[in-house]
């Protein structure tokens, strides 16, 4: 069912709704709720969301005869509903992080209105993802977040099968953000980035969506999904196992390396070339081995721009 989490007018337009899906059995709470879009130029969460929404619409309507929804879904796909018609990260109007705008409240501005309607909708559920990408000029391997996490939410982040899962601590600075909000609540936390902001990876969103169908069975909420096959490694990092390689100079960085692969300590994995007289004035390279884990896509590149990351195994 398709309903209205936040109907909003404006000034000098129509008013605009933020709408969500809920699917499956009535309940007061829903066992699980995904959210993507607070970032209006993150279209890979806001494609996977749609599409899991779609797929989640056909069980229910009898499409996958073995397949049977037993728990409520709550699914969000864009929050941020007018920066993805204006393809801007945050909210047009007054160019606010709409993740900066945690825990809002009822009778303020705009953003904080959107934050509290989004907040109160999903705080309750057991489980609560928010899918977010690394921004318009880097990619990033798909991946678990967690932030100061659980015991149990640790052992959860294996469910998802993903490549990797990256802890950090809950930030004292940004308190603001919906992470920050959810874990004041009973209840498991997560946060998956998804590959680059301004564009569809499809290869990045099918294996987010098979990830999220496996998920959904495993922890009960879709029954009838084979999960008996077990995914490849799942690495966990932390934070000190990241490596970051920045440009030492100025010009255009090319590489045919995807993410998610295994590197050695000093492979090639691009070149800067100088971008008008066209020859290579540096080769960069690992300075680790481990697993590439982000990779700068944009080719201009200013000094002191990060190039990539390496993981490297614990
Ligand atoms: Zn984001």
């Amino acid at each position: 069912m398709k309903r209205n989490l936040l109907c909003m007018t404006a000034p000098v337009r129509d008013g605009f709704d933020i709408p969500c899906h809920e699917i499956g059995p009535s309940s007061s709470h829903p066992a699980i709720a995904l959210v993507a879009g607070l970032h209006g130029d993150e279209i890979n969460g806001i494609f996977i969301l749609s599409r899991l929404a779609d797929f989640l619409n056909s069980v229910e309507a009898g499409k996958y005869p073995e397949l049977r929804l037993v728990k409520r879904v709550l699914i969000i796909p864009a929050v941020n509903v007018l920066g993805v018609n204006l393809r801007t990260r945050t909210w047009p109007f007054d160019k606010t992080d709409i993740n900066r705008m945690f825990p809002g409240s009822t009778s303020s501005e705009t953003t904080q209105r959107i934050a509290y309607a989004v907040l109160e909708a999903t705080k309750r559920a057991e489980y609560r993802i928010d899918i977010h990408t690394a921004s318009i000029d880097f990619e990033e391997i798909s991946q678990v977040r967690l932030y100061g996490p659980s015991d149990d939410e640790r052992a959860t982040a294996r469910k998802f099968g993903l490549p990797a899962i990256m802890e950090r601590s809950l930030s004292p600075v940004f308190t603001t953000t919906m992470m920050h909000s959810w874990k004041a609540w009973p209840g498991e936390s997560f946060v998956l980035r998804v590959g680059q902001a301004g564009t569809v990876q499809l290869q990045h969103c099918q294996r987010v969506f098979r990830a999220m169908v496996s998920f959904l069975g495993k922890i009960g909420v879709l029954e009838g999904v084979d999960i008996a096959v077990e995914d490849e490694d799942v690495c966990y990092f932390d934070k000190p196992s990241a490596h970051r390689v920045f440009a030492e100079k100025a010009g255009m960085f090319v590489s045919d390396r995807s993410v998610g692969r295994w590197v050695r300590a000093g492979e090639e994995v691009g070149y800067i070339y100088d971008s008008f007289g066209g020859n290579v004035i540096e080769k960069v390279v690992a300075p680790v081995a481990g697993l590439l884990s982000g990779i700068r896509r944009h080719p201009l590149l200013f000094e002191g721009d990060l190039i990539v990351r390496i993981n490297k195994k614990g």
